[in-house]
């Protein structure tokens, strides 16, 4: 899955009103780089980090990368099937022979297979569609017979035959458009193209709208022959290439639809398949772009406005009319097996974890989603492991996750979580994910503010293969210079910070952080490289695609390897956890009161008044702690103090988890960040304030300011409690 790590290029804070702030703040944190230090580390044990930081990120190499991907795309690995078995044992056994603690846990997921998938126009004249992708010669992968046909996961059974309205990309606006031009999608089949939003928001607007279908297809202005060369000439994806992928409800709850909040273990109570919200109510199926111009030619009605003509070469319709399409589809619903491989490298404390992970399945063969992260991953395993055999023990435990049935609904890491909630609250320091770890050479990352500085850091270390200066170098020169958007494909709009810094975007969702950070309020991130890439969740997403335009030479993946291990190792290895907390509480202010604060109603905006003093607040206090912290991480530390104050620190993030999570979606916990619930994968910042003014509702609004105050408060108190504890173990260290 993931689509969007760059997305959500926020307004620019107004720089007048906030260079003060980010003087201090830099003045607080960012001591790292000026003194030659490392931040959360003390003087005396930066050398060793050092050292061990440099030895960790010689191990990685192309060799062993490429042989990695080669065995994870040997065979297509859906979640659910044998070959998603196969690709776990194999995991499993690789972090065994690396010295990990390594098992697989098995969780029993609501998952359908298709078992027939009839597209076809009726009208004007008859004509089969759906059809599949075609193999390409120089790749034999592409001809492979165990290639499932093209489906959108949790599609319900149907058979409609019914008029055509071709609705653009199916987002809130393109229906506003179509009711202001006298076009109405009841009871009609709804075209429309991907991009712009998550796969489930169409399918949710398509049946709030009562159309009794819904058909996707690839438009070859957004990823294909638009954007340019397409497969094998160049990585964009071809007129016959389809995007599977999923349109269950993830904007309520991602997982196992029928165990919303805990995990599908096979005792688990389950909700009814016709009780389970997150499951979608009309048929839904992706076909390419060849089929797609078929039934687009022959639509009437009125010529569609410019913004809604695509790339095939003639005008498009809206329709109904002129074309008429019976589809039929009938889908194999049951209980599936879903396999999670979890390996531990047990450090000296055991009651501190580092997690990081990727998620396993894959809709084909998998080359960049997810097996350049995977197989990248497995190397910052390896060298782990190497530099645990030559007699370095971690400091806290390194668990190294690789999930399963990501692709259907994020399914694998939020049974896990929801399994281990309470575990993890008191013992994961941060959560690390890669997904697309590698479809090209340009860095980009998304985390939680605490977070930013730390990974920023982490990318100072590691060697840019193309450029050979680091990637941190390359990362913001490229960000300050790229800052269009390539319309509807995965590539994003980054610009430069407010800092001057490369930007790192706000969590959305759409991979395996989700449970993590939206519910259990783990401070996580994501990161990898990206580029060219119109294959996502095809059949050419293979081994030759990778090879030929995603990393030729695999300097990219141990490059991430190294990344991955380096932010891992700091965060493993810190006397106290380096999070920066002014940053976040600067991140906060800026939009309770510059966003949101501006977008207020008058009759409103003595709701919002609690939350504003509440984030005032909250700058206050993590100054203190963040000054606390500072000066304490260069004293000897009783290592008691110091564990009790770490976890101090990590716990903060869930100060800002509201008990009853958001307003009609509780399990979406954290009241800063969660997936749009109109956008799906882009993140919404203090969304439940955010949609309510959006939706100019009051009672929701106060309710939602309340809930953010409530949580900017208890965050307050924590950081407090942090700035207590750091003093007074400064103070037991000085005597
Ligand atoms: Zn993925």
């Amino acid at each position: 899955m993931l689509k969007t790590r760059f997305r959500g290029v926020r307004a620019r804070i107004a720089a007048g009103a906030c260079v003060a702030m980010i003087l201090s703040l830099a003045a607080i944190s960012g001591g790292a780089q000026d003194t030659g230090g490392i931040s959360g580390f003390a003087p005396a044990r930066v050398a060793a980090e050092r050292q061990l930081e440099e030895k960790l990120r010689a191990i990685p190499d192309a060799a062993h990368a490429e042989s990695n991907l080669r065995h994870l795309t040997s065979e297509p690995h859906m979640a659910g099937t044998e070959a998603s078995h196969r690709v776990a044992e194999w995991l499993r056994d690789q972090y065994r022979s690396f010295g990990f603690d390594a098992e697989i846990v098995t969780y029993s997921a609501w998952l359908p297979q298709p078992r027939e998938i009839t597209v076809e126009l009726t009208k004007p004249t008859a004509r089969k569609l759906a059809s599949p992708e075609q193999p390409i010669d120089v790749d034999k992968d592409t001809s492979d017979k165990r290639v499932t046909p093209a489906f959108n996961i949790y599609s319900p059974s149907g058979e409609v035959t019914a008029p055509v309205v071709y609705v653009n990309y199916g987002t809130r606006e393109d229906y506003r458009t179509l009711a202001s031009s006298g076009v109405h999608v009841e009871g009609k089949i709804v075209l429309a193209r991907y991009g712009k939003s998550y796969r489930g928001i169409k399918a949710k607007l398509a049946d709030e709208h009562k159309a009794a279908a819904l058909i996707l297809f690839s438009d070859p202005k957004d990823d294909g022959s638009g954007a340019g060369e397409t497969y094998p000439n160049g990585p964009w994806r071809p007129m016959s290439g389809i995007q599977r992928g999923s349109i269950i409800y993830t904007q309520l709850y991602p997982g196992d639809p029928l165990t919303p909040g805990v995990a599908a273990t096979p005792a688990a109570k389950r909700l009814a398949p016709a009780d389970a919200p997150s499951l979608p109510r009309i048929p839904t199926i992706p076909i390419n772009a060849q089929d797609a111009s078929v039934i687009l030619e022959n639509l009437s009605g009125e010529a569609v406005p410019a913004e809604w003509q695509g790339g095939l070469p003639f005008t498009y319709h809206f329709g109904p009319g002129g074309a008429e399409v019976h589809m039929k589809l009938v889908m194999d619903y049951q209980q599936r097996p879903i396999y999670d491989v979890i390996a531990k490298l047990h450090g000296t404390s055991d009651d501190e974890w580092v997690v990081l992970g990727n998620h396993h399945d894959a809709w084909v063969f998998g080359a960049a989603d997810p097996g350049s992260g995977t197989a990248s991953l497995l190397e910052t395993g390896r060298a782990l492991g190497e530099l645990a055999r030559s007699g370095w023990k971690p400091r806290r435990t390194i668990v190294i996750c690789h999930w399963d049935g990501e692709e259907p609904g994020i399914i694998g890491s939020t049974e896990w979580v929801e399994a281990n909630r309470s575990e993890l609250q008191k013992k994961a320091m941060a959560y690390i994910n890669t997904d697309v770890g590698v479809n090209g050479p340009n860095f980009g990352a998304s985390a939680n503010p605490s977070l930013k500085a730390l990974l920023r850091d982490a990318a100072r270390e590691v060697e840019d293969p193309r450029t050979g200066r680091s990637v941190y170098e390359t990362w913001r020169e490229h960000a300050a210079a790229f800052s269009g958007e390539v319309s509807g494909t995965a590539r994003q709009t980054p610009a430069t910070d407010v800092s001057g810094e490369p930007p790192i975007s706000a969590l959305g969702s759409g991979s395996d952080y989700s449970a993590f950070f939206d519910h259990a309020g783990i401070p996580s991130m994501d990161m990898g490289f990206t580029g060219d890439y119109g294959v996502y969740h095809s059949v050419y997403d293979d081994f030759y695609w990778m090879k030929h335009f995603g990393d030729p030479k695999f300097t990219y993946h141990p490059a991430l390897a190294r990344l991955l291990g380096t932010v891992a190792l700091r965060l493993d290895e810190a006397d106290i956890l380096p999070f920066d907390f002014p940053a976040y509480a600067l991140e906060i202010e800026h939009v309770t009161t510059d966003r949101i604060r501006r977008a207020v109603r008058d009759e409103d905006e003595q709701a919002l008044e609690p939350a504003l003093d509440a984030a005032a607040k909250l700058s206050i206090s993590a100054s203190r702690a963040s000054q606390a912290l500072q000066a304490v991480s260069g004293a000897p530390l009783d290592p008691a103090k110091a564990s009790q104050i770490n976890h101090a620190v990590a716990a903060v993030e869930q100060a800002f988890l509201a008990p009853d999570g958001l307003v009609g979606r509780p399990w979406f916990q954290h009241v800063l960040y969660a997936p749009g619930s109109y956008t799906g994968y882009s993140s919404v910042e203090e969304p439940g304030v955010t949609e309510a003014l959006e939706r100019n509702d009051s009672a929701t609004l106060r309710q939602e300011a309340d809930s953010l105050a409530a949580a900017l408060t208890r965050a307050s108190a924590r950081l407090d409690e942090v700035a207590r504890l750091a003093q007074s173990a400064k103070s037991a260290a000085g005597e």
